[in-house]
């Protein structure tokens, strides 16, 4: 059974103490409410758990191992450090978790038409691959300026049939994107599931993509248990709108033994703009439809964001994390582009495992705090999508012309 994990939170109607919520224009409600009795409907029932389970397994090839990084461990001086082996899910991510989930649940509330928003792209493969074999129509909302950065993962979409729309209004970016696919859903809610990549957005959604996310630290605690005969130390992920961490942490909440720490991307450095780091530099406010800390100007407008890796190129964060901040729960840290490229060579030479740019930045973190106790540490993805940027950052354009 795969139960909704309990937040110290577990506060009435998604609040995470002062944030979540429902932030949404009135016409957006009704859906909300359908969305969250499905939810609910759906987790209490033992047939669905055991589908998402089969698919899990048979299709996403979990539970993902937990593999002990020695070589890493030694080069950076520290104790035991074990990886949570996000990369070798299908389609190279966490992503797909949420994705299966979700489609799932779309299924069973008789949605067959999936809308998504996508920056990076990656969630719109992941949800584009998961509607290709639940047989959805699947329409991805993405900035046309989004389009041309990502063009591979659109054309990755559109093989997996796909309709990707283009947005033109605004910075034609991610924020843009989000408010076409709110506008969407609005008119087709009796055919359509707004399938949300992160634990953002308004209440149920950070609750949904938290327990399709916990399957990690469900595993992840059991394996430990297993192989190292105990709990580690310290869990740490990076933090972009924070599914993975959220994920990574859930199962531990409980563990006070167990620190736990989220690593945010501090880009070129701390002036606004410049960096990712929402929990770090940014202050409470409103972003897709719920309350939680944000990037944002002296006016509250958003800021524009920059990080090395597009994954965590976000000027929000979900609100749980938000909670877990202020209650101490959780330490937020940052680390920037360099330094995550440097762990992304340390990563790749020592065990000849290529991280995805986002998880390198919570190896860069823990090279740069060694512990001696045991580090678990979420390897969220793979970096063969990267190998583009980190080309570029390291001078060898040349080899890949
Ligand atoms: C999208 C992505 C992230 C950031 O998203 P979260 O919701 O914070 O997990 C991190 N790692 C990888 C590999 C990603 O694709």
């Amino acid at each position: 059974m795969i139960n909704a994990p309990t937040s110290p939170s577990a506060a009435a109607r998604g609040r995470f103490g002062p944030y979540g919520g429902q932030y949404v224009p009135e016409t957006n409600m009704p859906a909300l409410e359908e969305l969250e009795a499905g939810f609910r409907a759906a987790m209490a029932d033992e047939a669905f758990q055991a589908e998402l389970r089969r698919l899990l397994k048979t299709y996403v090839g979990r539970p993902t191992p937990l593999f002990e990084a020695a070589r890493f461990a030694a080069r950076i001086g520290a104790g035991p450090v074990w990886l949570k082996r996000e990369d070798l899910a299908h389609t190279g991510a966490h992503k797909i978790n949420n994705a299966v989930g979700q489609g799932l649940l779309a299924q069973r509330m008789g949605k067959r038409r999936i809308i998504a928003e996508t920056g990076a792209g990656q969630h719109g493969v992941a949800t584009a691959t998961v509607c290709a074999m639940l047989d959805q129509h699947c329409v991805v909302y993405m900035g046309e300026e989004d389009m041309q950065r990502q063009a591979v993962n659109v054309y990755r979409m559109r093989l997996l049939g796909a309709e990707v729309r283009p947005v033109t209004a605004g910075t034609r970016t991610l924020k843009d994107a989000i408010s076409e696919a709110f506008r969407d859903w609005v008119t087709t809610i009796d055919s359509s599931y707004y399938l949300i990549g992160s634990v953002v957005g308004p209440h149920p959604y950070p609750e949904i993509v938290r327990t399709f996310q916990a399957v990690i630290s469900q595993e992840a605690r059991m394996q430990a248990l297993e192989s190292i005969g105990r709990l580690p130390d310290r869990v740490i992920a990076c933090v972009g709108g924070g599914s993975n961490a959220m994920g990574s942490f859930a199962a531990f909440l409980d563990d006070a033994s167990v620190e736990l720490i989220g690593v945010e991307a501090g880009g070129r450095g701390p002036t606004l703009g410049d960096n990712a780091a929402t929990l770090e530099t940014g202050r409470p406010g409103i972003l897709h439809g719920a309350h939680s800390y944000v990037l944002q100007d002296q006016r509250g407008q958003i800021a524009n964001t920059h990080s090395i890796s597009a994954g965590l190129d976000y000027p929000g964060v979900g609100p749980e994390h938000a909670f877990l901040k202020d209650r101490g729960r959780v330490r937020y840290v940052s680390v920037g582009d360099a330094e995550a490229l440097d762990a992304f060579f340390q990563l790749t030479r020592s065990e000849g495992i290529m991280p995805a740019l986002e998880p390198a930045h919570a190896l860069a973190w823990v090279a740069a705090h060694p512990h001696p106790g045991i580090t678990l540490l979420t390897l969220s993805g793979r970096g063969d999508k990267d190998i583009h940027t980190v080309a570029t950052a390291s001078g060898h354009q040349e080899y890949l012309a």
